[in-house]
């Protein structure tokens, strides 16, 4: 190379070279101050939380009519319940002094333990409790200043006695006034909800517990959310995460509760379809979600719907959806399970899925 070319060419790099040090040097980029970046930091975390309380109380709201209304389903894991999700100022340990600050400012616990969600319907709002309310007894177990941090840490475990009660007396403060109210426990499916607070539209259950990922919560309207959440508890009354590990042996719980996910999502689902009994057990939980749905007094049309809606996203992001379609058979499963129930509701027929034995 001729020297003076080779000269050339480096001119112009070492040129751009410069210019960006320059560049670098040259701006200036405002100072964010310690105070200002706290206080930013607090507003952004009580906003966080309280999205994340508000669709709790949500999906709450959605699966309560799921579990009063399927008792006969859920196989001797009923439980007695009010229908409310409560928490206490220092109720949950792990939290740091940021978080509890926020919590505080969300719940204006005033030191008692506060009721953040009523579901509809449920024993403790046909009694008149409401959201925001600070319960300040039990029974004649009364909240005090000094006996403040030992009645919010038993409150769970006291009302959990009371619930044996035909009816549990509540006091609670509201705006200033406190009000009584005996509240009769609602025998339900004990199936328990939480939230993962992560984007990914997924859910899934362990047998006892569903989980909805705060992705699925904001992605899906509320019908479409109490169907994800019917398919769920389906998976519970069906003892399909028992029957998983004792046909595969102890590993298998874990894998089960992974895997419903993502075949909930479609998408990834063919690296599973060697599975077969991962598919009937999807199957069967379509199936029953719809029975689910129907016996807790909710129409099932147009329930199929979501998979239509999913599986844009999943074609969206996954070519494997291409070479196996599991979306367009899920939706003409729930559409056939549809026709079915509505054939059984016009001849009267009790709504149980085929082949179901209730005991
Ligand atoms: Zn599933």
């Amino acid at each position: 190379m001729n020297p003076h070319n080779y000269a050339t060419k480096l001119i112009p790099s070492f040129s751009v070279t410069v210019l960006l040090i320059v560049g670098c040097a040259s701006i200036d980029v405002p100072r964010v101050p310690s105070d200002e970046l706290a206080v930013e930091r607090q507003l952004q975390l009580e906003h966080t939380l309280s999205v994340g309380f508000s669709q709790i109380a949500r999906l709450h709201d959605l699966l309560w009519p799921l579990l009063q209304g399927n008792t006969d389903f859920c196989r001797g894991m009923t439980t007695r319940s009010l229908g409310i999700r409560h928490t206490s100022p220092r109720g949950e340990t792990g939290l740091s002094s940021v978080e509890l600050k926020a919590r505080d400012a969300i719940f204006n616990f005033n030191g008692r333990p506060v009721i953040y969600a009523v579901a509809k319907g449920s024993p403790a709002d046909v009694a008149g409790v409401q959201p925001n309310d600070r319960i300040v007894a039990v029974g004649n177990w009364t909240w005090t200043a000094t006996s403040a941090s030992e009645f919010n840490r038993s409150l769970p475990r006291r009302l959990d006695v009371m619930m044996r009660r035909d009816s549990v007396p509540l006091e609670i403060e509201r705006d200033g006034e406190r009000f009584r109210m005996n509240v009769t426990p609602a025998r339900v499916c004990g199936v328990k909800l939480s939230l993962k607070p992560t984007l990914e539209v997924q859910a899934r259950t362990n047998g006892r517990e569903i989980l909805v990922t705060l992705g699925m919560a904001e992605r899906l309207d509320d019908e479409q959310v109490r169907t994800v959440l019917a398919h769920e508890l389906a998976h519970c009354t069906m003892g399909h995460i028992t029957r998983a590990s004792v046909n595969s042996g102890v590993g298998l719980l874990f894998d089960l509760a992974f895997l419903t996910q993502r075949v909930w999502l479609g998408g990834v689902f063919s690296r599973l379809s060697r599975d077969a009994m991962s598919i009937n057990i999807e199957r069967e939980a379509d199936y029953a979600s719809m029975y689910l749905l129907a016996n807790a007094g909710f129409d099932t049309a147009g329930r199929a719907e979501i998979w239509r809606e999913l599986a844009d996203e999943v074609t969206f992001r996954s070519s494997l959806f291409n070479t196996h379609p599991y979306s367009p058979e899920r939706y003409l499963l729930l559409t056939k399970t549809h026709e079915e129930i509505e054939r059984k509701r016009q001849q009267g027929q009790p709504l149980v899925p085929n082949g179901m034995r209730i005991r």
